[in-house]
């Protein structure tokens, strides 16, 4: 099958000093490339983040989770604006599994951060679509590295705190930020234990009006929930605070902080030691994406598939040996 390819691409090299030089437009057409799922632009792509690679990583990046309402898109708007007027340029992307097997998605349809957006100094994308987390996942870490290349110094992750997608933010990202509600239990936030662990820093978001009183309690008894975890690698002990997006209260506190954790892990060695975990996870991860991805495409695997699902339902054979016979027949056909 002939493969359609863009008439409006240019050459890797064009896309590659744009970004180098900061031009926004070509930063967003090098994200549309890398998001793009035809095979001329993943060749295009590939070479786009290879060569943009060595002026990539140096930003602090901060992954921004907490649930639906919570107030994560007028915090990122409080805090974007803040860091702006700190001399800083800053990017947002978002990874959004939902919005593929949805339709719509949680992190919402409507124009976000529209003042942020509006700014020089920002670069606001949404998330990319995918059919698995993994792709989705790849995706955002590829535009960060874009970003990065194009001088932004603070990129924001911000994803929902409903399933897996906040592992995936927390695996790219150096600070991970947790939103909380007062007056409602974790339980009813939908918020696992596991993020309560991942997290740096958790802000009780809403303090204000008659929540002031309501959202230091919560303070306090998140930060005896945070006690009973052990220390984490980084040596940090997270911290909580209280803040009000809507009326940019506690905006620079988070800021702070985010600067203390820097500090502190850029002496101890922890930040360059997760970085460099980090890259070699994203490539294994990888590689269990793409030999699954071979494997259930294979014609020999696909065309056992059923016989075998039906003797295991038969007890004829054990599911441990049935997955070999596919393994075999996989390696088989290669
Ligand atoms: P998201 O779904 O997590 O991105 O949440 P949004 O930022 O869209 O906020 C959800 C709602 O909460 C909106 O109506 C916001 O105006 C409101 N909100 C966000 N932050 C605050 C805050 O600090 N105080 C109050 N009172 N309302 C807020």
């Amino acid at each position: 099958m002939k493969q359609y390819k863009p008439k409006n691409r240019l050459t890797a090299q064009a896309y590659i000093d744009g970004v180098l030089a900061g031009n926004r437009v070509l930063l967003a057409r090098a994200i549309t490339i890398i998001e793009s799922n035809l095979e001329s632009d993943k060749i295009l792509a590939k070479e786009i983040v290879q060569a943009i690679l060595p002026a990539s990583g140096k930003s602090i990046r901060i992954g921004i989770t907490g649930v639906p309402g919570v107030g994560k898109s007028t915090f990122i708007e409080s805090f974007g604006k803040y860091l702006v007027a700190k001399g800083k340029k800053v990017a947002t992307l978002s990874i959004d599994p939902s919005s593929q097997r949805s339709k719509g998605s949680i992190l919402g349809d409507k124009t976000r951060m529209e003042e942020l957006a509006n700014l020089e100094e920002a670069f606001i994308r949404p998330s990319a679509s995918g059919d698995t987390l993994g792709g989705v996942a790849n995706k955002t870490g590829e535009t960060m590295l874009l970003c990065e290349a194009g001088g932004y110094d603070i990129i924001l992750i911000e994803t929902v705190g409903v399933g897996q997608s906040e592992t995936a933010v927390h695996a790219m990202t150096d600070f991970f930020l947790l939103l909380m509600l007062s007056g409602a239990g974790d339980e009813l936030q939908g918020i696992k234990k596991g993020i309560m662990e991942m997290a740096d820093m958790v802000v009780i978001n809403k303090a204000d009006g008659d929540n002031v009183v309501m959202s230091e309690m919560a303070k306090l008894q998140y930060q005896n929930a945070l006690h009973i975890f052990p220390l984490a690698d980084s040596g940090w002990s997270p911290v909580v605070s209280t803040a009000s997006a809507i009326k940019n209260i506690g905006i620079d506190r988070v800021w702070e902080e985010v600067l203390n954790y820097k500090k502190l892990v850029d002496e101890n060695g922890y930040f360059e030691k997760n970085r460099n975990e980090q890259q070699i996870e994203w490539m294994y991860s990888n590689v269990n994406e793409e030999l699954k991805r071979l494997f259930y495409n294979s014609e020999l695997v696909k065309s056992k598939l059923k016989d075998i699902e039906t003797a295991v339902v038969s007890t004829k054979i054990s599911p441990v040996k049935a997955a070999q016979q596919l393994i075999d027949a996989f390696k088989g056909a290669l």
